[in-house]
């Protein structure tokens, strides 16, 4: 009897511990769940209020138009979101009502174009390979757009970007958010997709699926038509079309875009007024792109034109006021410090023969950071014989004719107030574009530091 009264005895202790069991796993998964999601969106880097009624910024010396003209105890007043007036404080008259924030010691200058970054690239350290742990930590960043990203650029006082190849639709949908305000973040410009070949980068390099958004490999002149018709659609389609014209090293050749598809694809996108940029590694990669007519190049790699600038390309370039920008951050992380000097001798060449140079510094490869490789940039071309004013107009003003935005890269009426309060004097010395202070978008300011 006794025997027989033990054994449901025991298996209800047996059950009951499964059962606490059971329900501590469940609480367990349910609180990492919901700790999961409220993670998911308090970080997910939302935009603040719109800027409401006047702000006045006072007392800052503010670098004034296109040119950067420095203007002591400058005054900037702001309007939803705008600059309305901007002038020495006696010329500005502030309205009573205005907010007035005084940041004198401080220089007031337009906020970066980084004009080229990847937003959704895995941005590995130079020397780090991906790896599978690193994968879940991706998806649910790229789920949220990258908060920390954006909060890197905006710290940094990147306040416009372009984005030289990312998947069509999601960095689309990125660069609708940021605009609908819900979402913080700096201006994005999008070429979506990257024109190439099977075999040509980055799909053969980097092992992009051809397959996947962050492509198109026309074959035929009709196909690369069609493929730009796609992507142009106004306010909702890309901003510009960007191409990869490279042959790669003798040893590890790659496969260029024919000539004929090239061509296409230029005055295809020039039809729906998109201008068109070009990836180029060689020479002959160089005559392609010019032949075709595209409106601006991206990077100065050693296979190009390390041993000096064939005249008649250079008159070339700078005859049809061709924008550059050479991306030495990223060229940096890859060849040796004699090399790149060369190549920053060739930058310094061109902006001397009268050529434009411009800003990118291909953030979102390995070895360069968000926002920072933009600071590295200025320090390289600067280091390659422009004057700071040079440099950083190619970061601001030049950067904005570039992405043919008349609403952002100057302290001007009527453009964005996106601002950047430097401590420092960058025309003096540019590195003090990194002690960034305070950084407004559209007139919210999103970065202070004045109270550490
Ligand atoms: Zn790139």
């Amino acid at each position: 009897m006794s025997h027989l009264a033990e054994r449901p005895l025991k298996k209800r202790r047996l059950m009951s511990l499964l059962g606490r069991i059971a329900l501590c796993t469940f609480g367990a998964v349910a609180i990492l769940v919901v700790a999961g999601i409220v993670f998911f969106f308090a970080t997910l880097y939302r935009a603040g209020a719109a800027q409401e009624g006047d702000l006045a910024l006072v007392g800052a010396t503010v670098l004034v138009g296109e040119g950067l003209e420095p203007h002591r105890n400058g005054t900037v007043l702001i309007r939803e979101g705008a600059i309305v007036q901007v002038g020495d404080a006696e010329d500005v008259d502030v309205p009573p009502e205005a907010t007035v924030l005084d940041v004198s010691g401080y220089t007031l200058m337009p906020g970066l174009i980084d004009l080229h970054v990847h937003l959704g690239s895995p941005a590995l350290e130079a020397d780090q390979r991906p790896g599978a742990m690193m994968f879940p930590r991706l998806v649910a960043d790229w789920m949220r757009f990258f908060p920390g990203r954006r909060r890197a650029l905006l710290e940094h006082g990147v306040t416009t970007v372009r984005s030289l190849g990312d998947e069509t639709e999601w960095v689309l949908e990125f660069r609708q958010s940021i605009r609908d305000g819900e979402l913080e973040g700096p201006n994005i410009f999008a070429a979506g997709p990257i024109f190439t070949t099977p075999g040509g980068h980055p799909v053969a390099t980097f092992g992009v699926e051809p397959d996947s958004g962050v492509v198109r490999l026309p074959s035929t002149a009709e196909a690369a038509r069609a493929a730009v018709r796609e992507l142009a659609g106004g306010d909702r389609g890309v901003d510009l079309i960007k191409v990869v014209q490279e042959r790669g090293r003798p040893e590890y050749p790659l496969e260029p875009i024919r000539l004929e598809v090239l061509r296409a694809i230029v005055s295809e996108a020039h039809r729906h007024g998109l201008p068109v940029i070009a990836h180029w590694g060689t020479l002959e990669d160089l005559e392609d792109v010019l032949d075709a007519g595209v409106d601006g190049l991206e990077h100065l790699e050693a296979r190009g034109v390390l041993g000096g600038w064939p005249p008649q390309i250079l008159d070339e370039l700078v005859g049809r006021d061709m924008p550059i920008s050479p991306t030495l951050t990223v060229m940096a992380v890859v060849i040796p410090p004699e090399i790149l000097r060369q190549l920053q001798r060739r930058v310094g060449e061109y902006r001397a023969a009268g050529g434009r140079v411009t800003v990118g510094s291909d953030a979102g490869m390995p070895g360069v950071p968000f926002g920072a490789g933009v600071h590295r940039e200025l320090e390289l071309l600067v280091g390659s014989g422009l004057t700071t004013r040079d440099a950083l107009k190619g970061a601001t003003s030049e950067a904005a004719k570039v992405l043919r935005s008349d609403r952002i890269g100057a302290i001007a009426n009527g453009r964005a107030a996106d601002l950047v309060a430097v401590a420092g004097d960058p025309l003096r010395d540019i590195t003090a574009v990194r002690s960034v202070v305070m950084v407004f978008r559209d007139g919210r300011l999103v970065v202070d530091r004045r109270r550490r």
